[in-house]
């Protein structure tokens, strides 16, 4: 195993009781690397991520996590972790800024705590007390509370559900800092977008297994990502996925005059993903 190996994790199965959440999956995450876990609801994602996180126990299957097996592992391995849950329990009573201060008293090396603070977008709410926050606010103290101790290997799970537009793209720009700064991240989204801007590489679990890797930009292969044509022809919509939209669209204007509605798009991650997961929903039904 490579020391630059942050998370190694082959053949981890997990089951709760006589559900099977966890089947075979193999997945790893090189330092300084990005990994975006992807998948529908129920897939395991979470699942994964605490049994990394030491919050788990698996079944079976071997975990590395900072080079040691997070079942065993003690204070000093979770001291250069960060996390952030994807469900939390109740709001802190404590402001923001006691609240971060407790806690980057357990760190080593902790961030100076009005710059997380800051860096979250929450300054001018550093004197309130946590559980009169929003539910977006709340969310971002989480944030904070995961990034204070400087991690060097940093989870996050749905980070930013119930983050309106401009406090994802605050968001980003944070991410991108610890980015910059060596942080490892794996992390967890719903929002396809947020996994092609951040992630170095995308792993896709569904139906308990992985179900691709891969880039943002190679992921699904090659044929996942021709062109697709769409024009209207009788009052209807047509599409067609072609090698050469160039060609198409000169026999469809040699044929149709100007075709209503024509636009030549380029399938996002969103469009890739959505046909790897009914792929695989379509193979596990046969
Ligand atoms: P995801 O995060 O991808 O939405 P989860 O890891 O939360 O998926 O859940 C994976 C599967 O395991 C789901 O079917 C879920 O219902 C089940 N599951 C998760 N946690 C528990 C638990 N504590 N007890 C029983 N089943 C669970
Ligand atoms: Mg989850």
């Amino acid at each position: 195993m490579a020391s630059s190996r942050l998370v190694d994790v082959q053949h981890l199965s997990k089951s709760y009781g006589d559900h099977v959440a966890l089947e075979d999956v193999s997945l790893h995450v090189d330092e300084g690397e990005t990994l975006a876990l992807l998948g529908p609801n129920g897939a395991g994602k979470s699942t994964t991520i605490e049994i990394l996180e030491g919050y788990r126990v698996r079944s079976g299957g071997h975990v590395r996590v900072l080079g040691e097996d997070p079942q065993r592992a003690g204070v000093a391995w979770r001291a250069g972790l960060g996390i952030v849950l994807q469900s939390s329990g109740e709001a802190s009573v404590a402001t923001v800024r006691e609240e971060l201060r407790a806690l980057a008293a357990l760190f080593p090396d902790a961030r100076e705590v009005d710059e997380v603070i800051d860096a979250v977008g929450l300054s001018g709410h550093a004197g309130r007390r946590i559980a009169s926050l929003s539910g977006g606010q709340q969310r971002r103290v989480e944030v904070a509370m995961g990034i204070v101790g400087r991690p060097r290997l940093l989870f996050l799970d749905e980070p930013t559900t119930g983050f309106d537009a401009e406090a994802r793209r605050d968001f980003w720009t944070l991410i991108r800092s610890l980015q910059d700064e060596g942080t490892t991240i794996l992390l967890t989204t719903h929002y396809l977008e947020e996994a092609a801007r951040l992630a170095d590489r995308i792993v896709v679990v569904a139906d308990r297994r992985v179900a691709a890797e891969g880039t943002p930009t190679s992921i699904g292969g090659p044929e996942a990502r021709l062109p697709i044509v769409r024009w209207r022809e009788a009052g209807a919509v047509r599409e067609e996925r072609t090698h050469a939209p160039g060609v198409l669209v000169a026999a469809l204007i040699a044929r149709l005059g100007e075709p209503e509605d024509l636009e030549v798009v380029r399938p996002s991650l969103e469009d890739v993903y959505l046909d790897i997961v009914r792929a695989d929903r379509a193979e596990a039904a046969a």
